[in-house]
């Protein structure tokens, strides 16, 4: 597939800025984000929201977030019912998101706020969609480097081919590709990939992945392997042709040994008393039968998640955020098509909402 070409249009500078942030269990990070944050955010000098979204942390994360929203406006926090994961959260938190751009990152300082600088730069430029991308990455185990690097290859070459490899979710959104994602509701998300599908005009900016600042990894090896496995069933087809591709060779290898039995019986050469080979047989042709059943009912699981039309967020408490953007966001988390009875309508709605949202932040009373 050939990338598309884009004419790029310079913009002015966001007139609001939203940056969001999933929270899990980040008491120990947090004070030091918000410190770098701060930094950052006044060397930037925009108009800045900053969305926490906790994702049912157990520990003091939200106390700190609380506390930290009654001192600053410019915090404001969204509490999730229950921990939904990372892309669900993520989700939510572009859902309420309100700046003319939104910048997507993780709290525990992997993805350095100074790189906000550079992604806007480019916004200016007229891209839609800037990505960091991670040219190297400190103090992960090799365990971790390698599985992220073959899982980013596999994505690349077997899913999705425009995803660009070694791309986080780390990245800056324009509010035009943000509608576009923002009216995707399907229940198995995998972020990265709807942005690249929403396409628009995309850049990379370059950063070496730093360690963890604080706290342990809340993506445990069993969270990885599922959000991997999403990927790859979420964006394509394959899997089931796979499948498909394994039951026809493994067919085509018995037709050719029957084929090879009965030609040597024709001939009235010697046939071992077939038991072996249909033992072996019957267990490649069984064996293909269950992996394609497998994965089929792979899919029709997720026919049944899609269909149940479940909300893919609750939101419990916010701090900050002013009730009309609940009223905006709920509804349509809820699923836009079946609310509103068409695609397109609720991005249209919600780009208003957002407008005015924006007109009412620059009036001072976000
Ligand atoms: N996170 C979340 N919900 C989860 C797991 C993680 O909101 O169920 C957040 C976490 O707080 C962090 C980000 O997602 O801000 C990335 O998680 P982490 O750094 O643990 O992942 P890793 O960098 O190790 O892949
Ligand atoms: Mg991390």
């Amino acid at each position: 597939m050939s990338h598309s070409r884009y004419v790029l249009i310079p913009r002015e500078p966001p007139r609001l800025l939203s940056i969001v942030l999933p929270i899990y269990n980040e008491q120990e990070t947090i004070p030091l984000l918000v410190k770098r944050l701060n930094t950052c955010l006044d060397a930037l000098g925009l108009p800045v929201e900053v969305i926490f979204v906790n994702d049912g942390s157990s520990d003091a994360s939200v106390e700190q977030l609380l506390e930290l929203a009654h001192h600053d406006s410019r915090f404001k926090l969204l509490s999730l019912a229950r921990n939904f994961g990372h892309q669900a959260a993520a989700t939510a938190g572009l859902d309420y998101a309100c700046g003319d751009a939104v910048v997507l990152m993780d709290a525990d300082l992997q993805d350095p706020p100074e790189l906000i600088h550079d992604m806007v730069r480019e916004y200016q430029k007229g891209y839609d969609v800037v990505y960091a991308h991670r040219t190297g990455r400190q103090g992960e185990s090799r365990f971790k480097r390698v599985t992220a690097w073959t899982f980013y290859r596999l994505m690349k070459t077997l899913v999705h081919r425009e995803l660009p490899a070694d791309v986080g979710d780390f990245r800056l959104i324009s509010r035009t590709c943000l509608d576009g994602l923002r009216s995707m509701r399907e229940t198995h998300r995998f972020l990265r990939g709807m942005v690249a599908w929403v396409g628009f005009p995309q850049v990379a900016v370059p950063f070496v992945r730093p360690p963890r600042a604080a706290g342990a990894t809340k993506y445990p090896v069993r969270k990885m392997l599922l959000f991997a496995w999403n990927a790859a069933v979420s964006f394509s087809p394959l899997p089931l042709r796979f499948s498909f591709a394994l039951g026809f060779v493994l067919t085509a290898m018995g037709m050719c040994y029957g084929g090879y039995a009965l030609i040597r019986t024709a001939l009235g050469l010697y046939t071992v008393p077939g038991w072996t080979s249909s033992i072996v047989l019957t267990c490649l042709v069984g064996g293909s039968i269950m992996i394609s059943l497998g994965i089929l009912g792979e899919y029709v699981a997720r026919i049944f998640e899609e269909v149940k039309g479940r909300p893919l967020y609750l939101v419990g408490m916010t701090a900050n955020i002013p009730e009309i953007r609940r009223a905006d966001a709920v509804p349509y988390a809820v699923g836009g098509d079946a609310v509103d009875g068409g695609s397109s309508r609720p991005a249209a709605v919600n780009s208003e909402a957002a407008a005015h949202l924006r007109s009412e932040f620059m009036r001072g009373k976000p």
